[in-house]
């Protein structure tokens, strides 16, 4: 320890704390308000240590040393995941004031988990959520939590869902099966699987019709042939690679006739619900037992955060409380916990950019914003169609475009990638489907224009 080195240096307001805040600060708004987001790219472990390491030491860099590294240096090395030309997997595009409020999460220092300590935030992130159940046309009284994605989303849910079988058979006397399964289709999100596998469950696959939507009728027959082995049904409102809605009124009869969980996992997807014109495609949603939507996804926040919501919270609060002797304080109360909603104690107060955002523009241009993507996708297809070298794989339904550039191999479109992101013009990966390697496009960003699309098409040629 140096001689200058007290316990209160780091916590102090003084001169150096203060230029420290103001640094950082000036950064975060720097990078908020760039004109032309970097599109950037990974660099390698090598290139990393050589140019990047030696910053941990006894006694600092200092911040304004710390911020030059990152600003030149470790940041270029990550893609900006809201550039217009980040096209690949799921891409992100948060608002200003969303993002900017992100800030102010961080420098408020609120336990998000339970009413006695973070009511005001939890108060706020429930606005958030009864409107989204509202738009999703679920029933007064329910509500959940914003979790960190979908994969914790859509495990929390179905652990929910086995507790829930499991107390139906307690209650009436019946052993529980020796495996418990969840039916989905072959294109629900992979997070279906991983969950299952953390809860040692097995999955199994319901067949999708020549739409490649899943029906009821083919979840009708796994339930008949499997029983009371079932504890959830999934039904995906927006397919990750494709954006497929399955028929979510007919699994959710489906399921509810057989006395079944049903979850819907719209991640990507249900954003798509605010567009009027698109409500017709979700019809059933409303039938859920709990669904998932991700706000860092096509609803403009920035990481991370999923809307977790529930028709029955009390029966997620049964899931998920955990008991504690150091926590008997805070569970022995009618409060409203976001702890005990899913898998997770300590949590940030991760709703609240969304919050403050809606409350800054209101709804309406959350609307334009993403019937902006829905739009988009419909005007490419177009052109793609339009393209003798090009051929769709099929109609987008949401924000995702699907094609093919004819006479290539996995290796051509790898290089062409690769040559695109090292050109700094777009981020576009190859997808698969069917064991054949294809392009795809994800639209999110309202910034996304059809001549930067056009633009990528053309290199193509
Ligand atoms: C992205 C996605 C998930 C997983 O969400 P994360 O936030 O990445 O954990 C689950 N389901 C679908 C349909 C998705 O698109």
């Amino acid at each position: 320890m140096t001689a200058t080195s007290v316990p209160t240096q780091m916590h102090a307001i003084s001169t150096e704390t203060r230029s420290t805040v103001d640094d950082v600060l000036d950064y975060a708004r720097r990078r908020a308000l760039y004109e032309d987001v970097p599109l950037d790219k990974p660099m390698t472990p090598r290139d990393l240590s050589r140019l990047a390491s030696g910053s941990i030491t006894a006694d600092g860099i200092g911040a304004r040393r710390a911020i030059a590294l990152f600003e030149n240096v470790l940041a270029p090395a990550c893609l900006s995941t809201d550039h217009p030309g980040y096209l690949s997997f799921i891409p992100s595009a948060p608002t200003k004031a969303a993002l900017a409020f992100d800030v102010v999460v961080s420098a408020s220092a609120i336990y998000g988990g339970s009413w006695m300590e973070g009511a005001g935030a939890v108060f706020a992130e429930n606005e958030v959520l009864h409107w989204l159940a509202g738009e999703f046309g679920m029933p007064q009284g329910s509500g959940g939590v914003f979790v960190q994605g979908g994969t914790i989303g859509n495990l929390s849910a179905l652990v929910t869902a086995r507790d829930a079988a499991r107390r139906r058979n307690r209650d009436a006397g019946r052993a529980d099966p020796g495996r418990w399964l969840v039916v989905c289709s072959a294109e629900a999100h992979s997070s279906i699987a991983s969950a299952a596998a953390v809860m040692d469950v097995d999955v199994v696959t319901a067949d999708v019709d020549a739409d490649g939507r899943l029906h009821g009728a083919s979840v009708s027959r796994v339930l008949d042939e499997h029983g009371d082995a079932v504890f959830a049904v999934v039904a995906t409102g927006g397919t990750t690679n494709f954006g497929i809605v399955d028929d979510i009124a007919d699994v959710g009869a489906a399921a509810k006739e057989h006395g079944v969980w049903f979850h819907v996992d719209g991640a990507y997807g249900l954003a798509a619900m605010l567009v009027e014109s698109m409500r017709p495609a979700f019809a059933g949603v409303e039938l859920a037992d709990s669904v998932i939507v991700d706000p860092h996804k096509w609803l403009f926040a920035p990481f991370d955060a999923c809307a977790l919501i529930y028709r029955e919270p009390s029966l997620a609060l049964s899931a998920h409380t955990q008991q504690a002797e150091y926590l008997d304080t805070l569970t022995g109360k009618p409060d409203w916990n976001p702890s005990d909603l899913a898998v997770q104690l300590t949590r940030r107060a991760r709703g609240l950019p969304l919050w403050f955002s809606l409350a800054t523009h209101g709804t309406e241009p959350y609307r334009a914003a993403i019937a902006h993507g829905v739009d988009l996708a419909a005007r490419i297809a177009d052109e793609i169609r339009e393209r003798d070298e090009l051929s769709l794989v099929r109609d987008p339904q949401l924000s995702v475009v699907v094609f093919r550039r004819e006479g290539w191999t996995l290796a051509d479109y790898d290089a062409w990638s690769s040559r695109l992101l090292e050109e700094q013009h777009a981020f576009v990966v190859p997808s698969s489907h069917a064991g054949e390697p294809v392009l795809r496009f994800a639209i999110v960003s309202p910034l996304t224009t059809f001549e930067l699309l056009t633009g990528i098409l053309d290199t193509l040629r």
